[in-house]
């Protein structure tokens, strides 16, 4: 046997035996008590980064965890193989985006098979499949029954450099959020999925998920953005009326004009015969060159212009007249606002801007507010005033008082908003699920009955956008399709899907993933999900993890799932970068896997990267790259390695606690094994390693010093390796069936500790007040000073002699004594 650490032939060699030997393979349905692991699956638009090597290492760890303490565990993976990656890089490449992506697919496969991790290799899949998108399209006829797949015109997002429309959610600070360029609004019709009938759900619900981070909660709440607040109508002179929705309507006295956005089709109406018809078109077609962004900034100044026309407010009978500005949006409440300027920063800046009229109807508490001097909104809190009926109300009650009064009037009603906007699902591009409906001149939408799905792609189609028309449009023979309902000429729809659709269920399909009659079996999926631990980006806090919670909500209403949640427990791995910035190759800042697999080995870069910080935290790569691996944790494993194969032979027959050495060190291991195990739960990975350095440390000073029980140093050796083996599997493995071990240490069970070893060594610590001792406590040698005075304070028998008074004086010298003076 090889005694030197030979890592290649050592991988090489478990590679090949746990895929060979299905070791991953997780049951049907779980027999005992099950962990689903779940990480995001990748898209295939190149080989492995660094940035698949830390979630896969820092989610395969815990997978590999789980299995030794003893649970079935699912850890499956799958390929986001559709969408703009795949697709732009196949037309800079002038190649096929299958053929490119399913290389990709191949090359990514192996390489996460090379780091070792721990996936049920036979149930991977990529949503390029037609065995897979089918399924898509399932839905998409199935919320199109239920009223949730919709079509409409309306104003898209346009990245003029992509070509494509975007959603919502992928534009950032009015960039588009794949390639940076400027993003425009365009008109077009468009399917939509009925996110907002969810949108109470979809709030409400989060506090279930108690494996998130308040960050990620706070960010999904904003993105949701519930507000409560009451509907108003407002009558337009002789004209029919406006709706507006408002959280202030308290402050219904003040308003003093009016507002509707610029593209809003009424104004459009309105507008016809006061001569300000072209002048309002203009005015249109300028607003529509701003992104959103700047529309609503509070920074930028406002534009407007009065369209001739004027509104009845309902609660005063005045007449207000009515503008179009640049600041109010279209898809915002009902796309119009009544204009209470005095208290609302933005009506304010435009009311002084147009000089337009301000009336004060909130007063706050210490000091009068006077219309022709103010500088700003007053948006605090205060009493009404100018409000007829309801003069001297105060703030705290008013907004309910107001909402009783409209609706005993007939005026308004209790009304609540969201930020929330419908998922536009459809887009413009050839590399997506084609969308299984068709038009007939005479039926209208007609969907593609189900027994004729999947609805494949076609092959062989120009894809390159032309920024008119969807791609598919161009493969005229596929579009061309008899109407399923009459049968007459008809023709398909040509938009795709938004990628964002496949990864909304992924994680069921895994759990049945050839099933060819439906998506996959509620019985099987209800026995994994939800899912235990899911690990993924923070980028997707608002994207991904949006819409899949939508669509297991309506999972749930459809019968195909119990859990409200998919994933309650979420873990966001923090960004690498090199020299502060991303890696990428052309900035030449990168560290390919494959060299250091080469050099080091799989599980030193596992290591390595477990050992940079804590999961969540971003990492920066030392600046000599690759190398870098070689010193921590390389040279580490080497260390392991001989401690192993030079123990592992010991003869000397000593006995068991004769020694104290043999005791020290058995201690020393059992407190390690208890801390160890904590720091695993908590998924503190690097704290892990360093303590295992420590105990590695130990073992030589014991052997150094004569030790050589080998009993004490087989108990060492075992409960190190299985320590170990989630991080380092592949040594773990090979220096496990060297113990003579022919079953895996993947499956053995995680070490155990006994109490009474473990027990750190505890002094007494006396507490004094004012020099009398109070209290004595057992606390740990190596207590800190924070520590004893906290544990000081929170004795009863202190607090009985301090009173209620934070002490004037702490003196604390560990790890005996702490004296209090009062
Ligand atoms: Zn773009
Ligand atoms: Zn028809």
């Amino acid at each position: 046997m090889e005694r030197s650490y030979d890592h290649v032939a050592i991988e090489e060699r478990w590679m090949k035996e746990w895929i060979g030997q299905k070791y991953w393979a997780a049951p049907t349905f779980p027999e005992g008590d099950k962990r689903y692991t779940v990480t995001m699956y990748p898209y295939p638009s190149g080989d492995m980064h660094m940035g698949h090597v830390e979630i896969f290492s820092i989610h395969d760890t815990i997978a590999r965890y789980y299995r030794m303490q003893g649970f079935d565990v699912l850890n499956p993976i799958g390929f986001d193989s559709f969408g703009l990656p795949a697709e732009n890089a196949a037309i800079q490449r002038g190649i096929d985006p299958k053929e490119w992506t399913y290389k990709n697919i191949d090359t990514l496969f192996s390489s996460a098979q090379r780091l070792g991790c721990s996936f049920d290799w036979d149930r991977k899949f990529a949503t390029s499949d037609p065995e897979y998108y089918k399924w898509n399209q399932y839905f998409f006829l199935k919320f199109y029954e239920r009223g949730l797949a919709y079509k409409k015109a309306a104003p898209a997002n346009w990245c003029p450099n992509d070509k494509t429309v975007l959603a919502n959610e992928q534009v950032v600070n009015g960039r588009c959020e794949r390639c940076g360029a400027e993003v425009t609004k365009r008109y077009l019709a468009q399917w939509f999925f009925k996110v907002t009938d969810y949108a109470d759900r979809l709030l409400d619900d989060l506090e279930l998920n108690t494996g998130w981070t308040d960050r990620l909660k706070q960010l999904q709440t904003n993105w949701i953005g519930r507000s409560y607040g009451a509907e108003v109508e407002f009558d337009i002179d002789g004209d029919g009326s406006i709706t507006v929705f408002t959280t202030r309507p308290d402050t219904l006295w003040g308003a003093t004009f009016f507002v509707m956005a610029p593209e809003h089709p009424f104004a459009e109406e309105l507008v016809v015969g006061t001569g300000k018809e072209s002048e309002l078109a203009t005015f249109r077609d300028e607003v529509a060159k701003l992104t959103e962004i700047d529309r609503t900034s509070t920074e930028r100044p406002k534009r407007g212009m009065f369209i001739g026309r004027h509104a009845i407010n309902p609660v005063n009978d005045e007449k207000i007249q009515i503008w179009v500005a640049d600041y109010v949006l279209m898809d915002y409440g009902t796309g119009a606002i009544m204009a209470v300027p005095a208290h609302d920063e933005r009506d304010f800046d435009f009311a002084r801007t147009y000089d337009l009229p301000i009336r004060v109807v909130i007063q706050p508490p210490d000091r009068e507010l006077d219309e022709a001097t103010m500088t700003e909104a007053y948006v605090g809190p205060g009493t009404m005033v100018n409000s007829d009926r309801f003069d001297g109300t105060s703030v705290e009650e008013s907004v309910a008082r107001v909402i009783d009064w409209l609706e005993s009037e007939g005026r308004g009603k209790r009304a609540k908003n969201f930020r929330i906007r419908d998922w536009l699902i459809s887009r413009q591009r050839y590399w997506g699920t084609p969308i299984p409906i068709v038009f007939c001149d005479d039926c209208g939408e007609v969907p593609i009955p189900y027994e004729e799905l999947p609805l494949v792609l076609p092959e062989n189609v120009d894809f390159n956008p032309t920024g008119e028309e969807s791609p598919l449009a161009t493969a005229h023979e596929w579009v061309k399709a008899p109407c399923p309902r009459c049968g007459k000429p008809a023709r398909r729809e040509t938009d795709t899907m938004d990628t964002f659709v496949d990864s909304s269920w992924y994680f069921h399909r895994y759990t049945d993933p050839f099933n060819d009659e439906m998506p996959f079996d509620p019985a099987k999926s209800n026995a994994w999900m939800p899912i235990d631990q899911y690990s993924g980006g923070i980028e997707h806090a608002v994207l991904h993890l949006i819409y899949a919670r939508f669509f297991q909500k309506v999972f749930v209403d459809m019968g195909l799932a119990k859990d409200p949640e998919p994933f309650p427990a979420l873990l966001n791995q923090g960004l690498i970068t090199m020299g502060g910035k991303r890696m990428s190759k052309s900035r030449g800042n990168i560290v390919e896997p494959q060299e250091a697999f080469e050099r080091f080995g799989a599980d030193a870069l596992r290591l390595f990267m477990l050992f940079s910080g804590p999961p969540e935290a971003n990492f920066d790569w030392p600046e000599e790259g690759v190398d870098a691996i070689g010193p921590s944790a390389h040279e580490w494993l080497k260390r392991v390695w001989r401690l192993c194969e030079d123990n592992r032979d010991v003869v000397d027959i000593g006995e068991l606690h004769a020694d104290p050495a043999d005791e020290a060190l058995r201690r020393y291991l059992h407190r390690t094994i208890k801390i160890v195990t904590e720091d695993y739960e908590a998924f503190s990975f690097n704290t892990a390693i360093a303590r295992l350095h420590e105990l590695v440390n130990q073992a030589f000073r014991y052997r150094s010093v004569g030790g050589g029980n080998p009993q004490v140093m087989r108990e060492l050796i075992e409960a190190l390796l299985k320590m170990l083996a989630p991080m380092a599997p592949y040594l773990a493995e090979e220096q496990w069936r060297r113990l003579g071990y022919d079953t895996s240490i993947h499956f053995s069970t995680w070490p155990t500790y006994d109490p009474n070893l473990a027990i750190e060594d505890e002094v007494t610590m006396v507490v004094q007040v004012n020099g009398k001792v109070r209290d004595t406590l057992q606390v740990p040698a190596d207590i800190s000073e924070d520590e004893m005075t906290t544990r000081a304070l929170a004795s009863e028998k202190v607090q009985a002699h301090l009173g209620d008074k934070d002490p004037k004086k702490v003196i604390v010298k560990p790890p005996k004594l702490v004296s209090l003076v009062s």
